[in-house]
């Protein structure tokens, strides 16, 4: 349902995302793996429609040529160039990378902050949702966003993505800065997520360990180029993908 092909981004001359093609089918959850610099976040903006205002305000302040090219459709209907804000009323969410919750607001009001897209009633029954499947947050609610520790801030962060009721969450490095225990228990979340609230998610990550056995289909990014791609048992069974992210 979600699909995109042949996306090109070039910052000035330099070639971030070189023709990469990615698809994503209803309550699937698509891993997208690759070290630093692979493209990971030039890859989620580009689908959120952020990179087009990235470009965009660059263009305007004369800074850098951004371009981006290619095509991305979300349930039918052609999404490139659509704006970041109109994606978002269509479902596709972003949680970007290192959070970006709102620090001097409180963990209620960093989330009822991102449930302008939703109903009252769809608020209310998010809300619970959240706090049951991130139980810490219960116990934090009056919090200032700036005061939590990194477990919690993703746990906000996802929190504060389902309020805007994503059909398609794009989840950029939730992994990182977090310990080894807490990283495997966030998988463990993402994957509830997806079955529980019929959501697709796209996840962009570098710790593979945790997050590749919860996956459905997945990519591996390297200098901006899809290199290797195929599903959970592929992935987790092809040699350069074990030698490179499980250390065998
Ligand atoms: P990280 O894990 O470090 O966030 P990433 O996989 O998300 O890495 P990107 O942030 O998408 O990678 O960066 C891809 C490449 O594009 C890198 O070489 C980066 O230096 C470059 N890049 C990113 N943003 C810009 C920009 N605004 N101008 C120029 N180059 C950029």
């Amino acid at each position: 349902m979600f699909e995109a092909q042949g996306l090109m981004v070039f910052y000035e001359n330099m070639l971030a995302l070189n023709n990469v093609g990615l698809s994503c089918g209803d309550r699937q959850i698509v891993g997208v793996f690759g070290a630093n610099s692979a493209g990971k976040s030039t890859l989620m903006y580009t689908l959120s429609g952020i990179m087009d205002d990235i470009a965009k305000k660059e263009r305007m302040a004369g800074g850098e040529r951004i371009t981006i090219r290619g095509g991305i459709s979300f349930q039918g209907k052609d999404m490139f160039g659509v704006k970041p804000a109109a994606r978002a009323r269509a479902g596709i969410i972003l949680c970007p990378e290192r959070r970006r919750i709102f620090p001097e607001s409180t963990v209620l009001e960093n989330l009822h902050i991102a449930g302008y897209l939703a109903s009252r009633q769809q608020t209310e029954e998010t809300l619970d949702y959240v706090f049951t499947i991130f139980p810490p947050l219960t116990k934090i609610t009056r919090r200032l966003g700036g005061f939590l520790s990194g477990g919690e801030q993703q746990m906000l962060a996802i929190g504060r993505a389902l309020m805007a009721q994503p059909k398609l969450l794009l989840l950029d490095e939730p992994l990182l800065g977090l310990s080894p225990a807490i990283q495997y228990w966030l998988a463990k979340s993402i994957k509830e997520i997806a079955a529980e609230r019929q959501v697709a998610i796209i996840v962009a990550e570098q710790y593979a360990r945790p997050i590749m056995p919860i996956i459905d289909y997945g990519y591996i990014l390297e200098n901006g180029s899809a290199v290797i791609e195929g599903d959970r048992d592929k992935l987790m069974n092809n040699p350069d993908v074990k030698s490179a992210y499980f250390g065998s």
